[in-house]
């Protein structure tokens, strides 16, 4: 075996080899090399608390799925071509998870190939191309999951260059969208018209697609009413409603297992990935009978490692660790107290705009101006720079950048929530 490059030589060779990374902390970066729980340990043995990763839900390392994806590997791993007990077990539970009527179960191994096989069995189902999405979005990095990502932050081109099959509505963002505050409640009817116009005009959508509880955003909740009227009006054409629950669903937002369910609604069409693999490659694609009927006889779908019998028990094993660990209620009560915590800051400090987000989603927005709300995007990453010295680390999101997402493992304990508000404190009383 090659001995183990120096610090600086494994950076360059990094540098050299790795395309197209997105990049953090990017001048000096730790190097992760263990993660335990709610902590990330680096190469001089120091832990820093991670606030960030939602992947992990279940905590770094967790043992029921190391020793699941161990048992299961040394006994089979195949393409998804066999028949074997894992993919029945994850489809039923998932399956169990979701309302009637969202009862076929599709496997693959990322978020962006669950949108993207997502907008495919829409338009299969449906005969169609259209496909209306909100703006401030991301879903994915493959051609059609990129189509419909429509932020600003990574690509200060993306509104001008989306396909001509996808339309944008505004990000239904009552704190930095269009219409604020006690205006949000417009965004819901103007979306529902885009679609109706669409229709008018000959090219009634395949789909519509969105979080249904606003992620990227930093965690913000869609307009009361606001899926139901764009549902209504995008099922009032023959199209489907896809909801993107890649980083809200699973129980991180506490009250909600589901985002769709803080608005109401029923979608027809569910993406999930990141935390049901709790790091692990899986991803999901649930809906219902009759738009997977539908979509079956227009075409055929398999992917080798999609519900592979390790990535099928690996997710098993994460749903039955979030409900036996009761982590969807640990996120509604130690979520709870983090908000408190961030909301007490914000009365001391005038930087946090708002605090965004429900149980372990949160987002902390800073600004320049509480009145113009002006986007303090260069503190934001200065605040992450100096948290990273102090032992958390946390990253910005948004179309601006300048918004804390919050969204740790679930299993983060009261004493760590409190540590995060403590240190942010810290930053915001001394500077950086
Ligand atoms: N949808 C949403 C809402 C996401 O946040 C992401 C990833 N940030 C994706 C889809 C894509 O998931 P992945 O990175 O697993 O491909």
């Amino acid at each position: 075996l090659e001995p183990l490059p120096s610090e600086p030589d494994l950076l360059a060779r990094r540098e050299r080899v790795l395309a197209g990374v997105q990049e953090h902390y990017w001048a000096v970066p730790p190097r992760i090399e263990r993660g335990w729980a709610v902590h990330l340990v680096d190469t001089t043995g120091r832990a820093r608390l991670d606030m960030v990763n939602n992947v992990t839900a279940i905590g770094h390392a967790h043992p029921a799925v190391t020793a699941a994806a161990a048992r299961q590997l040394a006994l089979l791993n195949t393409n998804s071509r066999f028949h074997y007990r894992a993919i029945a077990d994850l489809a039923a539970t998932l399956a169990a998870a979701l309302p009637e009527p969202l009862e076929r179960v599709l496997l693959v191994n990322s978020g962006s190939e669950a949108v993207d096989l997502a907008i495919r069995v829409a338009q299969a189902a449906t005969g169609r191309k259209d496909v209306v999405a909100v703006a401030e979005a991301y879903h994915g990095w493959t051609l059609a999951s990129d189509a419909v990502s429509t932020s600003v932050a990574d690509n200060p081109n993306a509104l001008g260059t989306r396909p001509d099959w996808v339309h944008v509505v505004d990000a239904p963002n009552d704190y930095r969208g269009r219409h604020r505050d006690a205006d949000a409640h417009r965004y819901g009817p103007e979306a529902a018209a885009a679609i109706r116009a669409l229709a008018a005009a000959g090219r009634p959508p395949a789909a519509f697609l969105a979080e249904p509880f606003f992620g990227n955003a930093g965690g913000v909740p869609l307009p009361d009413g606001y899926l139901e009227q764009v549902y209504a009006a995008v099922r009032e054409s023959g199209g489907v409603a896809i909801a993107d629950e890649v980083q809200v669903g699973l129980g991180r937002l506490g009250r909600w297992f589901w985002g769709f369910e803080q608005q109401g609604v029923v979608p027809d069409v569910v993406t999930l990935a990141k935390s049901l693999g709790n790091g692990f490659p899986v991803g999901a694609v649930i809906t219902t009978a009759d738009v997977a009927e539908r979509f079956a006889s227009e075409g055929s779908f398999f992917s080798s490692t999609g519900g592979s019998p390790v990535s099928s028990v690996v997710a098993s094993t994460v749903l039955r660790v979030i409900r036996e660990e009761g982590l969807q209620e640990r996120a509604r009560t130690v979520g709870g107290r983090l908000k408190r915590g961030l909301l007490a800051l914000a009365e001391r400090h005038p930087l946090i705009g708002a605090v965004h987000g429900e149980g372990l989603y949160l987002g902390v927005e800073l600004v320049r101006d509480r009145a113009t709300r002006e986007p303090a995007t260069a503190e934001t990453a200065l605040v992450c720079d100096r948290l990273l010295d102090l032992g958390v680390i946390v990253q910005p999101t948004g179309d601006f950048k300048n918004v804390l997402k919050i969204k740790p493992p679930l299993v983060l304990p009261e004493d760590a929530a409190d540590f995060f508000v403590a240190r942010l404190d810290e930053v915001l009383t001394t500077g950086w």
